[in-house]
């Protein structure tokens, strides 16, 4: 049953400052609305706890896609349909545009922001894990400052982030050091379109004289959190990906993740696909 709209606040402050201004003097009181595509479902469904919101989506200091000699720099304000349109995203950070382009469908796309799927904190999302694999940090900011921190380690629990009540995420930066990686992004669904993932893998590997140099696997859908598999890529590390090095890596997999049953799947399921596209993964390291 929809929620009753009277008993909701929507402030729209026209600067970044004054956004910062509100969430500093009542911290806690007032949550960011974005693009609202997560917010608007809760809305509908009347399970949407909080009452005030800040409307975000018009402070152009969220908005744009920068890049440097270095890195590129994205708003959190950025939407999935901008993901798909940049040309230095589609050439160097495929996983992401492969994962905004399985985003929901054209609405979605239009409407949904980056922001708002890191700090929706659903592990099933499907932009984290790219980002993840991506190195990606994210930048908090507050009256008075802010600061920059790995993405890694940001979720610590299901629903639970390194954000406090006055901060809002500003931009997302991922370092440009994609030369001769190899990258692996499936998104196991349902169904082809407009289906939450069973399981999202995301991985970058190098290799260097057929030997493994290094490599980022991500899962979703498989924890409380989006999972970053380090025991894995450090079992990986120096050796070749042949039959023996994948055995070892996706036993080490299963240790890292623990998935569950759910109404979208169930814990088995999840454990053979994951395990199934880390040896896909891996195999494509041999040629
Ligand atoms: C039909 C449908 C299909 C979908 N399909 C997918 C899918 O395939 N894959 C997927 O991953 N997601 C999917 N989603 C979920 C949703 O679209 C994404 O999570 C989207 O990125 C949310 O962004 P938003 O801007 O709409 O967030 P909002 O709904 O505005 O906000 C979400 C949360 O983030 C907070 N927030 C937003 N921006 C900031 C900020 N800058 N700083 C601090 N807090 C912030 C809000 O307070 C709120 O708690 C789907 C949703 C719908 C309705």
């Amino acid at each position: 049953m929809r929620a009753f709209i009277p008993e909701y606040q929507l402030a729209t402050p026209t600067s970044l400052t004054d956004v910062l201004t509100l969430l500093n003097q009542e911290p806690g009181v007032w949550k960011p609305f974005a693009g609202g595509t997560d917010l608007m479902v809760l809305l509908e469904a009347g399970k949407l706890a909080h009452r005030n919101y800040i409307n975000i989506r018009g402070l152009s200091e969220l908005r744009g896609i920068e890049a440097t000699e270095t890195h590129i720099t994205l708003g959190a304000l950025t939407t999935y349909t901008e993901v798909q349109s940049d040309t230095i995203l589609r050439r160097e950070f495929p996983m992401l545009c492969q994962a905004a382009s399985e985003t929901g469908g054209l609405a979605i796309q239009n409407r949904g922001t980056l922001g708002g799927n890191i700090i929706n904190a659903s592990p099933a999302a499907d932009s984290p894990p790219a980002l993840l694999a991506y190195d990606a940090e994210i930048e908090l900011v507050k009256i008075g400052g802010s600061r920059w921190l790995p993405y890694y380690g940001f979720h610590t629990g299901y629903k639970e982030m390194a954000i406090a009540p006055d901060e809002l995420l500003a931009r997302i930066r991922l370092p440009r050091n994609s030369a001769n990686v190899t990258h692996y992004y499936r998104k196991v669904g349902t169904r082809k379109a407009q289906a939450i993932s069973k399981v999202c893998f995301a991985a970058t590997g190098k290799t260097d004289h057929e030997l493994i140099d290094d490599t980022r696997i991500v899962v979703g859908s498989v924890a409380p959190v989006v999972v970053r598999c380090a025991e894995t890529e450090d079992t990986l590390r120096g050796r070749k990906p042949d039959d023996e090095t994948i055995r070892t890596a996706c036993a080490s997999l299963l240790r890292e993740i623990s998935p569950i049953d759910d109404i979208r799947s169930t814990a088995k399921y999840r454990l053979q696909v994951a395990q199934n596209l880390l040896v896909d993964f891996l195999t494509t390291l041999r040629s």
